[in-house]
């Protein structure tokens, strides 16, 4: 087995308890390659899990005075490693990269089966040019079933943009028509910067009578 990051060979020591346990051994990075990622320390933004923040964070109280709660989790920093990870995953579009965060991402949704997970979804134009959707492509590796639930509308281009101008910008959101919305969402994105895009989905979710809206992002 070699290293889905670096390449390197991956060690797959099978001890006696693995066998006994019956625990899937293969490794899909290097031991190096996952140390360079960085777990959110239990010293965060208690409403968006930002790291070494222990009180609520600017980007939540702006949040809370536009009446919408933060109540978002996260599982890594945006760090080095994770900008590099997501250049390859996404800019490069190496599909195959969706896989190496499957079992973190398994095993943080284990408490939310009674929630629909909602993945954020592409534009057109951007799906065009990805030829797949990064998010429900991490929930699909991680053996998650989803809903559909968004259209996206216009395009993405918000890193040209301002902080400010990305928070008041209608980012072109829409609920696809169902007969009944279901109560308890996840909604799941891959990074969580200012919280722009959940937040705004949110309170498209708030005007359609979904109440009870949680967030997750893969990165924060
Ligand atoms: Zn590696
Ligand atoms: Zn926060």
């Amino acid at each position: 087995m070699f290293c889905l990051l670096c390449q390197n060979p991956i060690e797959n020591k099978l001890t006696f308890l693995s066998i006994v346990l019956l625990k899937n051994n293969s490794q899909i990075i290097c031991s190096r390659c996952r140390r360079s990622f960085e777990i959110i320390s239990s010293e965060h933004c208690p409403s968006c899990f930002k790291n070494h923040c222990s009180q609520k964070c600017k980007d939540c109280l702006y949040w809370e005075e536009k009446g919408i709660t933060v109540c978002h989790e996260a599982l890594f920093t945006y760090n080095q490693a994770m900008k590099d990870y997501f250049n390859r995953y996404k800019f490069q579009g190496d599909y195959v990269l969706r896989k190496v965060f499957a079992a973190a991402i398994k095993a943080h949704l284990r408490p939310y089966r009674a929630y629909s997970i909602i993945p954020v979804p592409l534009s057109k134009e951007r799906y065009e040019k990805r030829k797949f959707n990064q998010v429900k492509a991490l929930l699909e590796a991680a053996d998650i079933s989803y809903i559909d639930l968004l259209i996206r509308e216009g395009s993405e281009q918000q890193s040209s943009k301002s902080k400010q101008e990305r928070l008041q910008v209608n980012l072109g959101f829409k609920l696809k028509k169902y007969d009944q919305y279901p109560d308890k969402v996840l909604l799941v994105d891959d990074i969580y910067t200012t919280g722009a895009t959940l937040q705004s989905i949110k309170a498209l979710f708030y005007e359609n009578g979904i109440k009870n809206v949680k967030t997750f992002s893969l990165a924060r």
